[in-house]
């Protein structure tokens, strides 16, 4: 049997076969789905492109988003688009200064758990249209200040008088989500060409509505179930995608077989480490071990919270290479994180058996070319860096593994540039490669975000770890009352992090926010402490100077920027304070707090921030980093979080993440189960799969694995 079939869908019975006889009668031709989009004016046709919809077809997989999906005002966040509903408090208009921009219409609009300012541009009408008193579902983007800048609106009463049943499109200018409805009305008859591209033993099972039946019910019928429908189609072909993308780039590519026997690494791990590994630690080494002996290249991601300990698997993978007589690299995303991890695995290494070198865009020109000479020849077997490593004068003798720190930091092409490396010695060879990330994501987030690659989690934490505290600091009560606890942890010899808010129009900016922050302190709440700054725009000599003298504890204080953001390790930091918390995402809050906690003391993180940011309730509330992974993806949705724009995905323009996350996983078994008995997808039955593929992915896809 092919793959599972999903089983909670709806039967072809449920759905709602009327709507499409109630939809004005036009008869379909052939071509009809493919047909161009006219939306009545020239106008309104360009704002239809505008979303993407140029043919009919496309008209049809645009779905309105239904009510479920609607928040409140509370839990907005700024920058989120989402759809509300709300009751309008007042309204005025006032003229607009830009030329030829009809005066901008505001109202004050609140549902039971808060107030916000709407804006709509260029509909001077709505003023008188919308009194106070009306309902309203607004669809839009929170912006700073409190407000809500409105892209499509409908009163909840104009269809049936429940916001339930409005059938509310994402509009844009020009083309509202009452027009778009008029349109997917005239069209839906065409829904009767869709073609079904899935072979008709899997919908035989019963469960599942064809193509059409489901494109009719997500505009007029049972909405849900059609939709899970074609959201199947969409994440069953990214999988496909994913699994033949994978397949394809490891076939036919080598790697270095790394099978000799253990040596130094061993060493290293049973008399020179000072402390024994996590049962996580050992179980991601032994996968290693086991890679890294295949001729097959190894394309791991090790996803680890936090203070997990991946350096220390990583310095694993470092040592079989070098043991073994082959190169390795390390590649950290910043300068600072280079230098401390150079600084950390050569304090961690067994210093005279391994010839290692630091190369960052400050390397001087001397040492460079030294460096270069003796990686290009083998003399040195092991090289931390930035991404001064991929440049392209840098060559390896025989570079056999390649660490990426914070992977999600390079671009696709950075990483593939150092794959090259190895190659460019003169052999076919690829390296193996082991991806770093501290940023944990759900299980099938990652499988779409990171679909090449093989996932090895560290969920466990070091021994002896001691949980952080976490309090949000809203009142000047709260605040002094934070400075006090700061002083009391100095006073008994621990050190603290002061992180400013993020600024996001500039660095400089920013690093002007941390030194004026900096000159404040050290004149009122920490007077008296030894305090250092660092920031971005310092010179690399000055920041290194900086952390070196906070990491050595010659620093009580240190007032940064998110420079600090991972990877720094001074266990005696126990207190961590953030400034403007708000504007931090989850994630990147949950980085922020893991540079405290990795010592013997207990510890507290301080977000100054609103008491009614649920994100920074978040924070307080929970410390488990795959949890607070999961209340961003539902508090964001999965376009920002998942990154599935930067893996090269088409977005999903149906599925939704994490909901439909079950339904992501059928599709991927079932993925899995076409390919394994038909991998060029060129069997009769699964020719419209291959089809729908191609126009979905591009021609690309019909390309046959290389052997
Ligand atoms: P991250 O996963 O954030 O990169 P690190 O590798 O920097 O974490 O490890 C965090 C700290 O924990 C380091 O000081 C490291 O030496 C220490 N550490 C790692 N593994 C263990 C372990 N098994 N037991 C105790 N300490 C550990
Ligand atoms: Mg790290």
């Amino acid at each position: 049997m092919i793959g599972r079939v999903p089983t909670a869908f709806a039967t072809a019975d449920e759905l709602d076969h009327e709507a499409l006889l109630r939809a004005p009668l036009r008869w379909p031709r052939p071509s009809m789905l493919e047909a161009p989009l006219k939306a009545g004016s020239a106008k309104a046709t360009e704002a239809a492109q505008q979303l993407g919809l140029h043919s009919v077809g496309d008209l049809l997989e645009f779905l309105p988003r239904d009510r479920r999906e609607s928040r409140t005002v509370a839990a907005l966040a700024p920058g989120e688009s989402a759809t509300v509903v709300v009751e309008v408090r007042s309204i005025t208009s006032r003229p607009v200064r830009r030329r030829g921009m009809k005066p901008l219409v505001e109202a004050t609009v609140a549902d039971e758990t808060g107030v916000m300012k709407a804006t709509f541009f260029n509909q001077p009408w709505l003023q008188r249209r919308y009194a106070p008193g009306t309902r309203l579902v607004l669809h839009g983007k929170h912006e700073a200040r409190n407000r809500f800048k409105v892209t499509s609106h409908a009163p909840t009463d104009e269809h049936t008088g429940s916001a339930q049943e409005v059938a509310h499109y994402p509009a844009t200018e020009g083309l509202s989500s009452t027009q778009i409805l008029a349109l997917v009305r005239a069209h839906l008859p065409a829904a009767e060409h869709a073609i079904e591209p899935l072979p008709a033993r899997l919908r035989a099972h019963g469960t599942m509505p064809d193509r059409t039946a489901a494109l009719v019910a997500a505009h007029a019928g049972n909405h849900e179930a059609g939709r899970r429908r074609l959201a199947f189609d969409e994440l069953l072909l990214a999988q496909l995608s994913l699994l033949r993308r994978r397949a394809q780039r490891r076939a036919g590519l080598r790697a270095p077989v790394l099978d000799g026997a253990p040596g130094l690494s061993r060493r290293w791990r049973e008399e020179l480490l000072p402390f024994a590994l996590t049962g996580d630690q050992l179980r991601a080494l032994h996968k290693l071990d086991e890679e890294l002996a295949q001729p097959r290249p190894m394309q791991r991601l090790l996803m680890g919270e936090v203070g997990s300990g991946k350096t220390v698997v990583a310095l694993h993978a470092i040592l079989r290479a070098v043991e073994q007589d082959m190169q390795a690299a390390f590649m950290a995303p910043t300068e600072v994180l280079a230098e401390q991890h150079f600084a950390t695995l050569q304090a961690l290494l067994p210093g005279e058996a391994v010839r290692a070198a630091l190369l960052t865009g400050s390397t001087s020109a001397a040492r460079r070319t030294d460096l270069l000479g003796k990686l290009a020849s083998g003399e040195l077997s092991f090289v931390v860096g930035t991404h001064a490593l991929v440049e392209e004068d840098v060559r390896f003798d025989r570079l056999a593994v390649v660490v990426v720190d914070e992977q999600h930091r390079f671009g696709v092409r950075q990483r593939a540039a150092l794959d090259a490396k190895a190659r460019r010695a003169g052999s076919d060879l690829v390296p193996h490669v082991l991806h770093m990330t501290a940023t944990p994501i759900p299980r099938t987030m990652a499988l779409l975000r990171y679909g090449d690659l093989d996932i090895t989690a560290l969920r466990e934490l070091p021994h002896g770890r001691k949980p952080i505290v976490t309090h949000v600091a809203s009142t000047d009560a709260e605040r002094a009352r934070a400075y006090e606890r700061i002083r009391e942890e100095l006073d008994a010899g621990r050190q603290a992090f002061v992180v400013c808010p993020l600024v996001e129009e500039s660095e400089a900016l920013q690093a002007k926010a941390a030194t004026a922050e900096f000159e404040r302190l050290r004149g009122a709440e920490l007077a008296g402490y030894r305090v250092e700054l660092l920031h971005g725009q310092m010179r690399s000599r000055d920041k290194q100077a900086a952390m070196a003298a906070f990491a050595a504890g010659g620093a009580d204080v240190l007032v940064a920027t998110t420079v600090i953001e991972v990877g720094v390790d001074v266990p005696n930091a126990t207190v961590m304070l953030v400034e403007g918390a708000e504007r931090y995402g989850i994630s990147q809050l949950h980085q922020l707090r893991g540079r405290i906690g990795r010592g013997e003391h207990e510890s507290l993180c301080l977000l100054f921030g609103p008491k009614g940011s649920t994100r920074l309730r978040a924070l307080a509330e929970h410390s488990d980093g795959f949890r607070l992974a999961q209340i961003d993806l539902e508090l964001r949705g999965e376009g920002e979080v998942a990154g599935t724009r930067q893996s090269g995905l088409a977005q999903f323009k149906v599925a939704r993440l994490p909901e439909d996350e079950p339904l992501a996983e059928a599709a991927k078994s079932y993925a899995e189960g076409v390919l394994a008995v038909d991998p060029e997808l060129d069997a009769p039955e699964h020719a419209l799969l291959a089809d729908a593929l191609a126009a979905t992915y591009g021609e690309a896809e019909r390309q046959p694995l290389p052997a």
